[in-house]
């Protein structure tokens, strides 16, 4: 297993922010990922699992939390429309490989950036379909450290969440696809792919939606209302293409972020009564104060 040192944040997440990692861990196994986490609980260290950084903040200076990034875990296989897949797969190509192959229900995600382990965390999803749709089960390592697999019934999703895999480690995911024409569901990519460029502010770094979406209400709207569409503070900007998401314009600092997130919540609180909860991640550094 690769292990890095004093690592540039930047290149981890999407916003393009952060400092210095003095860690970084590159398991390239199932087996090599137990392993690390397990000596790092018995020793007691916390640490922050990465998958492809496109929903999370990092700090702006030293990061001492150890990182162990599932980018080096990529296997998959099919066995007729059964598949199985490591965490750290970019789930974008597994998307295009599962529709070149002729299976369907995951279509709507193209272009989703990240990993399937985050996809998993997060219960990604996009235009009516989510990464949990077709799951069969998947495989954790578990707050007392044992390998396990849990079916998906027992994994607590709901929209943008996952109550039960919070505190585990994700491992790999089983998923039975319905079959499909394959030039139809390219198609239908192509598509999705055209809307999201359409829609999405994509020329800018950024983590894709800050916000979840409030009952009742849309939170790019409620910040658009708000009069925040184009609001900046350093070199973060609320998107003018879409107030949901948070732009980088350039050297956005990880302070800038957080002071624009609180900027909107505030707002949107004392305009509308709408209390906006966090999408994106922020790995705990972000808000320490020492
Ligand atoms: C331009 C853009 C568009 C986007 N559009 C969408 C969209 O349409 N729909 C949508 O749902 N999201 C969207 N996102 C957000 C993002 O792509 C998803 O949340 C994605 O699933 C995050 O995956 P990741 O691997 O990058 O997770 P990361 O950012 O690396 O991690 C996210 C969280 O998951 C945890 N985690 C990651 N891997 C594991 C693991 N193996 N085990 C345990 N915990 C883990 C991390 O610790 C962190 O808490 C968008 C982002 C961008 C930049």
């Amino acid at each position: 297993m690769k292990h890095l040192f004093n690592v540039a944040l930047k290149n981890y997440s999407t916003y393009r922010i952060g400092g210095t990692a003095t860690d970084v861990y590159l398991p390239e196994s199932i087996d090599e990922i137990v392993e690390i986490i397990r000596l790092h609980r018995a020793q007691g260290r916390s640490f922050w699992i990465h998958g492809g950084g496109a929903n999370t903040l990092f700090p702006d200076g030293d990061m001492s939390l150890p990182i162990v990034s599932t980018s080096a875990m990529n296997r998959s296989h099919r066995t007729g429309n059964l598949l199985f897949a490591e965490a750290g797969k970019v789930m974008d190509a597994w998307v295009l490989d599962c529709l070149r192959g002729g299976l369907g229900g995951v279509e709507c995600l193209s272009g989703i950036p990240g990993t399937l382990g985050g996809a998993l965390f997060m219960n990604a999803g996009a235009y009516g379909q989510e990464i949990s749709d077709h799951l069969e089960s998947v495989t954790v390592l578990n707050a007392d450290n044992h390998v396990v697999e849990l079916a998906k019934t027992d994994c607590g999703f709901g929209y943008r969440s996952a109550a039960a895999l919070r505190e585990t480690v994700i491992l790999a995911g089983t998923w039975r696809l319905p079959v499909g024409d394959p030039e139809s569901l390219l198609n239908r990519r192509k598509d999705i792919l055209a809307q999201r460029k359409e829609k999405q502010p994509l020329e800018f770094p950024s983590a894709g939606s800050v916000f979840k979406r409030p009952e009742g209400a849309y939170a790019s709207q409620l910040i658009d209302l708000a009069g925040l569409k184009g609001a900046r503070i350093g070199g973060a900007q609320v998107s003018e293409k879409h107030a949901g998401f948070i732009v980088n314009v350039g050297g956005a600092t990880c302070q800038d972020v957080l002071d624009l997130i609180e900027l909107c919540r505030r707002t949107v609180r004392e305009r509308f009564g709408y209390e906006l909860e966090l999408e994106q991640c922020l790995c705990p550094s972000c808000t320490d104060k020492s």
